[in-house]
């Protein structure tokens, strides 16, 4: 398995090129010149992209754009766009790609995004992924891998039941298997923790038939590209951030 995810990434770095510096990679699909990582975690709601992108922030200093936490703070802001999809957010549907497409593409306009990117929970459809690789493909950038996060569902609603959040800064928490210091208060900043309105169990059901539906064909979308990359996501957080951590040089060295 080692050996078939490093032969994969080497493929994506190497293959008819004879230089793979962090400057000048070149992804085998289409030849471009690609210039820092930019990584996709796709996977179901609680599968635990969120909780491994911040580590890839806090890690390796990538930009962790995350949909999901971006719209929560428009909502809890009152910007015109959070009064748009609070309710959309809160029944477990999809936000419609125009507004989503848009607030990424604003993100991804910001200077730190340069040096690489972790998307979590990003493209979610056909047409949004279609739309990141045009505006990649825009600014001579490149995705250079796609991890998907693989658990049952029944390992998920059990995980949905226990994670609560911090609505200062997002910090996610599981009473069970990654419980905070005190009480339900956020570690970082002492703010009681929520349960998410969605994870409640009668929205849950609803987000994951959303996933199997709408994104659960990009898997397919990005393995015929030799994109994808697979994690066990059933297993506690600090085996997959170790694996990651040994992934990491692959996808931003190197791999030859
Ligand atoms: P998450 O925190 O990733 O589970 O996202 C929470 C909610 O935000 C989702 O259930 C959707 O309502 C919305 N959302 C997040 N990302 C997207 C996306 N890429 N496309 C459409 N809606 C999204």
């Amino acid at each position: 398995m080692e050996q078939n995810i490093a032969r994969q990434v080497t493929r994506v770095f190497v293959e008819g090129q004879t230089s793979t510096t962090m400057a000048n990679r070149t992804r085998p699909f289409n030849n471009r010149t690609c210039e820092a990582p930019y990584l996709i975690f796709l996977g179901p709601p609680g599968s635990g992209k969120g909780t491994q992108a911040e580590k890839l922030h806090q890690n390796f200093r990538l930009v962790q754009i995350s949909t999901g936490n971006l719209f929560r703070e428009h909502i809890s802001n009152g910007t015109e766009l959070g009064v748009k999809v609070k309710d959309i957010l809160a029944k477990g549907e999809l936000v419609p790609d125009d507004l989503t497409i848009g607030m990424v593409v604003d993100r991804l306009a910001k200077p730190d995004t340069i040096m690489g990117v972790v998307f979590d929970g990003f493209p979610r459809t056909l047409d949004q992924a279609l739309a990141l690789q045009y505006r990649l493909d825009e600014k001579r950038k490149c995705i250079t891998a796609v991890i998907q996060f693989k658990i049952s569902d029944e390992q998920i609603i059990e995980r949905l039941s226990s994670r609560r959040m911090c609505p200062k800064d997002n910090t996610i928490y599981n009473l069970k298997s990654n419980a905070p210091k005190h009480d339900e208060q956020c570690d970082l900043c002492g703010t009681l923790l929520v349960m998410r309105n969605d994870d409640k169990p009668e929205v849950v059901g609803h987000r994951l038939q959303v996933y199997r539906q709408q994104t659960e064909p990009l898997i397919e979308f990005y393995r015929e590209q030799d994109m994808l990359v697979e994690i066990d996501a059933s297993r506690g957080i600090e085996e997959i951030t170790t694996q990651m951590d040994e992934w990491m040089p692959m996808f931003i060295y190197d791999a030859n």
